[in-house]
């Protein structure tokens, strides 16, 4: 059966036929050379965005976050990261094979740590021990459950970084939901960071591209490093005009993704064999354990033979991811379907 309400991930969008035409009618020239006015001008918008002195066009987030490590740690140093990072999860391994770096992983609860404990585990100077080089903040946290890191934690986080010496890197793949959903800019959550990033492929549902912003300096060391993965394209404004239309026409818009996560997460919540507090949902994300007899994989095979797709995250945890392409109508046909499936 046809995938009717696609709530697998937020990366599931398929461009507007009015992006698609922005696009296509984008100006173009060689991104290598500085010469492509479409990406100069989104690295621009990002880094007026972010507050940052420069912004570079990347492939993807993953490169964002990989390049990232490389330009704040050298081998053999430590990057320290809530245990949920997508670094840790989702990189293939990234910072152990491209940047060589020790990962410390934190611990606390909605993919987020607490200054005291990261205090606690920056490491003292001491020859036996990696040096612990990076703070690393996940805006919002994916598997924290799309949850929002609180400005004052996010400020009292960074300061106790800066005191003991290390950078600041933030994780931005979906920040403009934060920034949505708190009211607060993009700019003020950034100040902190030394580099931060957002993704055009998830909530803003362009096909290709993300962005990462820093001091001038951190901008030509990426750049580098950009060219020497294979990172550098050519006449990419044709993708980067997908951002451009993106952070003009779709941000505004994720609220409605957000009403929506908190309808499906409300009609979830009570059904039976299903645990959800809707008051965790804060944004597009909606995360919830089963408890009764049907396991996560098998509910979610019965949910998608009557055309709903959510993920399994765990052998108990169910993933729905509300976005661009779903409506009020699609949240309430995956709550029929929902209540056919856990009745
Ligand atoms: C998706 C995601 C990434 C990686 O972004 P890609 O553009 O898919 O490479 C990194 N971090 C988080 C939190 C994400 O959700």
């Amino acid at each position: 059966m046809a995938i009717e309400v696609d709530l697998y991930s937020d990366t599931v969008t398929r461009p507007t036929l009015e992006m698609r035409r922005f696009m296509c009618e984008a100006d173009v020239g060689d991104e290598q050379k500085h010469e492509d006015p479409t990406v100069n001008l989104l690295q621009g918008m990002v880094a007026e965005l972010l507050g940052k002195e420069a912004a570079l066009f990347l492939p993807s987030g993953t490169m964002c976050n990989e390049i990232a490590l490389r330009v704040h740690c050298r081998h053999g140093e430590e990057m320290l990261a809530h245990k949920t990072a997508h670094p840790i999860h989702f990189e293939a391994g990234g910072p152990a094979a491209l940047a060589g770096v020790n990962v410390q992983a934190l611990d606390g609860p909605r993919g987020q740590y607490d200054a005291a404990t990261l205090e606690a585990t920056i490491r003292p100077d001491n020859r036996h021990m990696p040096r612990s080089r990076l703070a690393w903040v996940e805006q919002t946290s994916n598997l924290g459950g799309g949850s929002v890191w609180p400005l004052d934690k996010v400020r009292t986080v960074t300061d106790v970084a800066r005191r003991r010496g290390l950078s600041t890197h933030m994780d931005g793949a979906r920040l403009m939901n934060a920034v949505v959903a708190s009211g607060i800019s993009a700019q003020q959550w950034a100040a902190p960071f030394d580099s931060a990033w957002i993704d055009f492929t998830k909530g803003l549902g362009a096909p290709v591209g993300a962005a990462i912003a820093g001091s001038r300096d951190f901008i030509a060391e990426a750049w580098r490093l950009k060219q020497q993965m294979g990172g550098a394209m050519r006449q990419a404004g044709i993708i980067a005009a997908g951002g451009v239309y993106a952070l003009e026409h779709h941000v505004k818009r994720l609220a409605e993704d957000h009403a929506n996560a908190k309808r499906l997460a409300e009609g979830l919540a009570t059904l039976p064999g299903i645990t959800l507090d809707p008051a965790s949902v804060e944004t597009n994300l909606v995360f919830f354990d089963l408890t009764g007899a049907l396991d996560a994989p098998a509910a979610v095979e019965r949910m998608l033979a009557r055309g709903v797709r959510m993920g399994a995250l765990g052998p108990r945890t169910i993933r729905a991811v509300t976005h661009l392409d779903v409506s009020v109508q699609g949240i309430e046909r995956a709550l029929d379907v929902a209540r056919a499936v856990f009745r």
